[in-house]
């Protein structure tokens, strides 16, 4: 999937089991009711954009952790598998991040997420530190310690690495990060959040579900897509999809990487599942060239 102009990319970020179960009712608390489906499903925003980004062509590395449990051998053979370097992934005592998630009959869910390893990203290594400032771009989102984050964004910074921030879930950040942040990527919920914040970024790209995705420069260059017309099956994970896409194509200009991206993130609609329903780099030509 290598190409000579294929950006270098390291996502730092979680890595989750998710484990689906589907009941046709959620139980009371103290009742046993027999589900009808269970399902063990890599997840973690970081893992899934950094597929995202491996599949849309990008090389990319993972920093991130896995616990020394059975679930953090299959995360680590997901990320392999899907074409990431997972030479800077650290196995670490413990248990790997999952996220318990129920789903019922109506499509409601409840999910727990239990940070595990992902809690355990802390204190940078040099060697993972050149390995940031040798990269092209640095994906982070804010599922692992947020100093960790912020050690990261300036060490990049400070380098010639671009700095992307898709700043989920939702949490207060220190005016530090802000101020290292090249590039955010928000979804509606988040762009409200932190519009002050927004102000003072270089490029922010934001999503709009089915209504595409907006461009906005520090220069006041905009530019939109339109949404794609899909039949959508299932919309988890396409901010993921998204995002890992936008930065894999970034270096070709924005124009060019949101309508990459938006491409995307509506196929990535139209299976089930997060990482499992992330477009490769011949569908998403494919389906741009239909268009
Ligand atoms: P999140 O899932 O993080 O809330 P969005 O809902 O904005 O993010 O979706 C991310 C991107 O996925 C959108 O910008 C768009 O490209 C694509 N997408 C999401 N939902 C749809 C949809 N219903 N139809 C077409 N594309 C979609």
């Amino acid at each position: 999937m290598d190409r000579p102009d294929s950006p270098t990319v390291v996502v730092l970020g979680s890595v989750n089991m998710d484990l689906v179960t589907s009941t046709a009712r959620r139980p009371a608390p103290g009742e046993t009711v027999l589900g009808t489906a269970f399902a063990t499903v890599p997840g973690g925003k970081g893992a899934n954009q950094a597929i995202a980004a491996a599949r849309s062509g990008a090389r990319v590395r993972f920093l991130g952790a896995i616990g020394d449990d059975a679930f953090g051998t299959e995360l680590a053979v997901a990320l392999s598998e899907a074409g990431v370097d997972t030479s800077l992934l650290r196995r670490v005592d413990g248990a790997s991040g999952i996220a318990t998630i129920v789903v019922d009959g109506t499509g409601e869910n409840n999910i727990i997420v239990v940070a595990g390893a992902n809690g355990r990203v802390t204190e940078l290594t040099n060697t993972e530190l050149a390995a940031i400032a040798d990269a092209d771009i640095l994906l982070c989102q804010l599922e692992i310690p947020i100093d960790t984050v912020l050690a990261a964004a300036r060490h990049a910074h400070k380098s010639a690495t671009v700095v992307a921030l898709n700043p989920s879930p939702v949490a207060p950040l220190p005016a530090d990060l802000w101020a290292a942040v090249d590039l955010a990527i928000v979804n509606s919920l988040e762009s409200e959040q932190y519009s002050a914040e927004l102000a003072q970024v270089a490029h922010v790209v934001r999503t709009l579900g089915r209504d595409g995705a907006a461009y906005l420069g520090e220069v006041g260059a905009e530019h939109s897509v339109a949404g794609l017309a899909v039949d959508v099956v299932d919309t988890t994970g396409a901010g993921d999809a998204f995002t890992g896409a936008l930065v894999a194509t970034w270096n070709q200009g924005a124009p060019t990487a949101l309508k990459w991206a938006n491409t995307a993130g509506a196929l990535a609609t139209t299976a089930l599942g997060a990482s499992s329903s992330i477009p490769c780099r011949r569908q998403i030509a494919a389906a741009l060239h239909a268009g």
